[in-house]
């Protein structure tokens, strides 16, 4: 691992070898590898010029739009550090962003920069550049620099700005999703995204070296890209694999079932996926038949508990190959990873340790190990582990200890070594000193036929200490009630363990742009409502 070329520069020059090979695709505009290729060394010559060198950070502010990824190979082939910042960010949040990372330049789409435009007025010293806009303002426009997508095929084919990057040098700082609290700022090497660039593919390779076979050489794919670049599910586990196996990406930058499926149709897509909640959209979409979905061979996911139902359905319903994996931020994504038999065998594991990666299920101390099948806290180690959080020495210490990364989540490993997560440390109820896991409920819930989407929250209670609460959303034209979702658990699970209230939501449940449900904001409904009958 130590001698492996790892640089965002290495996987750039080997993708120019993919010429006239279609790399991004949206709505009309197809971008080969060679235009893509021509436009990121463009963009970096102008970086340069613009004084941005290494160490520096560069935001990258906009959807999945195709100057998403030629920008952030631009910033990370000069050695800079792009911090790509969530669009689905309020105007407040992007700002603390910007300046917790302190850019030095900030790349973002028109609908960035009108949101920006208070915070902006208070950066004046910061350079923008920006695309797609109407009204640039003070902004330098992209297009002025290096034209348009349907241009790049057009300039001149140019070599990178050479400058040294050593494989631990950061690249980019991913925000956390903020499921828990505040986004915190992930360093990400060099050396990191490469490492997760070689795990990719792993379970399925796991699977053929156990019943004897010789994996097949990694294929391109034509992925269906729903998930934002700007997690690391959809840069490191997705982009950057796709990239280096010479794939095409479609992209969608406003996720729609209904255009997802006429896409897949339409560009005979063989692979997508990204959170449990895509998955589960296609296949209860009304008018799923009606579309050619033949092509799809593959619907793999992570970042989020996922029912065990869906990997059936994927399978029995598209005739998809269903994968899914656990990762977070501070892993550069893949960790673990599951595929084939290995998955429909344990629908409700998060998968096995990619090669290069160790697991340990730790006690609270953070010392002792515990044996197979205990539940504890996951603790990871591998070289996808980040150094640290950007500007952070607390929690940076608090969090990485030897190479190993406290994960906040319950889980046990099975003997075989599979993963099976049981909560977020800090969604655990306990109830009058009983420990409930909600993955564990929810799962119950989602067996339940007309259950689409469920969460377990924790509400106060005065001597018992917590209770726990069902906020599900039914399936349309389903009709449930309380008492009888209350039984099917009850059948299922220890007394203690069944929902005390069960709360009906006529809409999805609130979601982040990673795909988890937003605990937090249902504990505050449903906790403020309790007050307001009391
Ligand atoms: P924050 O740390 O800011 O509160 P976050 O933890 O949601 O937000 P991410 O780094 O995007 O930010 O998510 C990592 C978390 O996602 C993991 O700690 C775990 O709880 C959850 N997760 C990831 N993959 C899976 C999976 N396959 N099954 C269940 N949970 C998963
Ligand atoms: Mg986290």
């Amino acid at each position: 691992w130590k001698n492996a070329p790892a640089s965002l520069a290495a996987l750039l020059a080997a993708s120019r070898g993919q010429g006239e090979r279609t790399f991004l695709v949206l709505d009309d505009d197809r971008v080969s590898y060679a235009a893509h290729h021509r436009a990121v060394a463009a963009l970096a010559g102008h970086l340069v010029a613009l004084g941005i060198g290494r160490g520096d950070r560069v935001a990258l502010a906009m959807r999945n739009l195709p100057e998403w990824p030629m920008v952030f190979f631009a910033i990370g082939a000069i050695g800079a550090i792009v911090v790509p910042l969530n669009a689905w960010w309020s105007a407040d949040e992007l700002d603390f962003a910007l300046r917790d990372s302190g850019a030095r330049l900030l790349i973002c789409d028109g609908e960035r920069l009108a949101r920006l435009a208070t915070p902006l007025s208070a950066l004046p010293e910061l350079p923008v550049i920006v695309t797609r806009s109407a009204a640039p303002g003070r902004a330098v426009r992209l297009e002025s620099l290096i034209g348009a997508p349907a241009d790049w095929a057009g300039l001149a084919d140019a070599d990178l700005p050479q400058v040294g990057i050593a494989p631990d040098d950061a690249a980019a700082i991913f925000y956390t999703s903020g499921t828990t609290g505040r986004p915190k700022g992930a360093v990400l090497s060099h050396r990191n995204l490469a490492s997760n660039v070689l795990s990719n593919g792993y379970a399925a390779a796991r699977v053929c070296l156990r019943r004897g076979e010789i994996p097949p050489e990694p294929a391109p794919r034509v992925a269906l890209m729903v998930i934002p670049f700007f997690h690391v599910t959809g840069c490191s586990a997705s982009l950057l694999p796709l990239v280096a196996t010479g794939s095409t990406i479609v992209l969608m930058p406003k996720w729609d079932a209904t255009q997802a499926l006429g896409l897949i149709e339409r560009e005979r897509v063989t692979t997508t996926g990204g959170v449990p909640t895509i998955a589960w959209q296609l296949l209860e979409h009304p008018d799923r038949a009606r579309y050619d979905l033949s092509s799809l061979e593959a619907i793999a996911y992570g970042g989020a508990p996922s029912a065990p139902d869906l990997v059936r359905r994927i399978r029995s319903d598209l005739s998809a190959a269903p994968g899914n994996g656990w990762g977070m931020t501070e892993t550069t994504a893949t960790v673990t990873s599951l595929a084939a038999e290995d998955y429909l065998h344990r629908p409700d594991s998060a998968g096995a340790p990619v090669a290069v990666a160790d697991l340990a299920i730790r006690d609270a101390d953070g010392i002792t190990d515990l044996p197979p099948g205990t539940l504890g806290e996951l603790w990871a180690r591998g070289p996808m582990v980040v150094r640290g959080y950007w500007n952070r020495p607390e929690e940076s210490a608090a969090t990485f200890v030897d190479g190993w990364v406290r994960t906040g989540d319950i889980a046990r490993i099975d003997t075989e070594g599979f993963l099976f997560i049981a909560d977020r440390a800090k969604d655990v109820i306990i109830r009058g000193g009983e420990n409930i896991y909600s993955i564990e409920v929810e799962n119950v819930l989602y067996a339940h036929p007309s259950v689409t989407d469920a969460a377990l929250i924790g509400v106060p209670h005065r001597t018992l200490g917590e209770e726990p609460v069902a906020v599900v959303h039914l399936c349309p034209g389903c009709t449930a009630d309380a008492a009888e979702l209350q039984a099917f658990v009850r059948a299922r699970l220890a007394g203690f363990k069944v929902p005390v209230a069960i709360r009906f939501m006529t809409t999805p449940l609130p979601r982040n742009a990673s795909g988890k449900i937003l605990k937090s904001e249902l504990k505050h409904c449903f906790v403020t409502e309790q007050a307001d009958t009391a």
